[in-house]
């Protein structure tokens, strides 16, 4: 018999860095999720941007199966035909000659940074080692992310974190110019902040960081794990804004649940890590590497993004429809399939409230901040579950607005 287990042993057994949801979700198909007691939700969390395709999509269930019954890990000693093959759709796809493969999304920015500043120790000597970011930008969880990551809160208690990193602010040019110089070998960016509010870069930004690092000879770092594959309704976000960078980053989506990152890069830049300068046993393995295959051969298709762009238009107006009736809401943000409402200055603080609100009335949302509550549903959620989640969440919504004004 296995042991029954609930919301509670997670407090007793977890290290506490996590404050999950009240309930237990126990299967899901599409956009549907059940908990434990057989109530359902609708998700517009995605996993936090990862389950592009829902959940249990019948080829991926396929794809991992087929795989499952061939070949699982074979250590990086030896290559495998499902990895090659993703490889070879992500060049065809992308500006890269080249991946490296890994497990996670601040795998894959380590993996970056760590280019970044081997590209400069051989060709310009050990002084180029700057690294310029912004704040309230998010690239994970290691040391050298969470430094590289402008939120103080998640890396002062880590120190001594590793040096010669500088925060900008973000969408401020003139700010990241006074940084960056001849010693900067890599400016690393979000084209769209995700975690740090869903607040997409100015056009005019990104063109001046990108022309900032050609005068520099420092690499342009573009970290889509949250706004790649698909999610802005381009298959990267990169190709919507017409900027390409040196190096650009992909996890979250890019398994649509099954966990991989990848880094890509150009040629040149690649061949600086020879043999031996950089690895992970698990990176590139099959199962990773036949999911994330058949995720790219679904998303990367006209009517795909096509149908993001429809999703984005139906979200935004369910928004402004509630937000005429209740005032929550001063501004709604972001691209594609990745949306962030912002809290009026009444509401201030309160998105964590409206989330839990939500969950209440059968409705996953996410939050980013604790001023915006962000949906980043499947690229494919059917209308039906679209307009049953948004239904749900005005009801969270009106609740809300009842509790605060009494
Ligand atoms: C989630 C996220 C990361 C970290 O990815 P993990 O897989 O959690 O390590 C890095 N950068 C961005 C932009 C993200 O949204």
């Amino acid at each position: 018999m296995s042991l029954h287990v609930s919301r509670h042993d997670f407090d007793q057994w977890m290290m506490p860095v996590y404050a999950p949801a009240a309930f237990v979700p126990v299967r899901a198909e599409g956009s549907t999720v059940w908990d434990q007691n057989g109530k359902d939700y609708i998700d517009f969390a995605g996993g936090i941007a990862v389950n592009a395709l829902g959940h249990a999509h019948p080829a991926l269930q396929q794809a991992l199966q087929d795989q499952a019954a061939r070949l699982w890990h074979t250590g990086n000693g030896y290559t495998n035909e499902p990895i090659l093959r993703l490889a070879k759709q992500l060049i065809d796809a992308t500006f890269a000659d080249r991946v490296f493969f890994c497990n996670s999304g601040a795998e894959a920015n380590e993996a970056a940074l760590k280019l970044a500043r081997k590209v400069a120790h051989d060709r310009f000597g050990a002084h180029k080692s700057g690294i310029v970011a912004f704040t309230n930008a998010f690239h994970g969880r290691t040391l050298f992310t969470v430094s590289a990551g402008g939120q103080p809160a998640y890396s002062k208690d880590f120190a001594p974190l590793p040096p010669d990193i500088q925060h900008a602010a973000f969408n401020d040019l003139e700010a990241a110019a006074a940084l960056i110089n001849e010693n900067t070998c890599a400016v690393i960016v979000e084209p769209i902040q995700g975690e740090g509010g869903v607040l997409p870069a100015e056009p005019a930004f990104l063109r001046g960081l990108r022309e900032l690092c050609d005068k520099h000879q420092a690499l342009l770092i573009f970290d889509e794990v949250q706004s790649g594959v698909g999610r802005t309704g381009s298959l990267y976000a990169y190709m919507h804004y017409g900027i390409t960078p040196d190096v650009l980053t992909s996890a979250k989506a890019l398994g649509g649940g099954f966990p991989i990152g990848a880094m890509l890069t150009r040629e040149d830049l690649a061949l600086v890590m020879g043999v031996g300068t950089h690895g992970t046993t698990y990176g590139g393995n099959p199962l990773a590497g036949a999911v994330a295959g058949k995720v790219m051969e679904l998303i990367n298709q006209p009517e795909m993004m096509a149908g993001v762009a429809q999703r984005h238009t139906w979200i935004v107006e369910a928004l402004d429809e509630l937000n005429q009736r209740l005032h929550l809401f001063k501004q709604v943000r972001g691209l594609g399939l990745l949306i962030g409402a912002v809290l009026s200055d009444d509401f201030a603080g309160k998105a964590k409230q409206i989330n839990l609100a939500a969950a209440e009335m059968g409705v996953m949302v996410l939050i980013a901040g604790a001023n915006v509550v962000r949906f980043a549903p499947a690229l494919n959620i059917s209308e039906q579950e679209l307009r049953t989640g948004m239904a749900r969440f005005a009801e969270a919504c009106e609740s809300f607005a009842r509790g605060t004004s009494s």
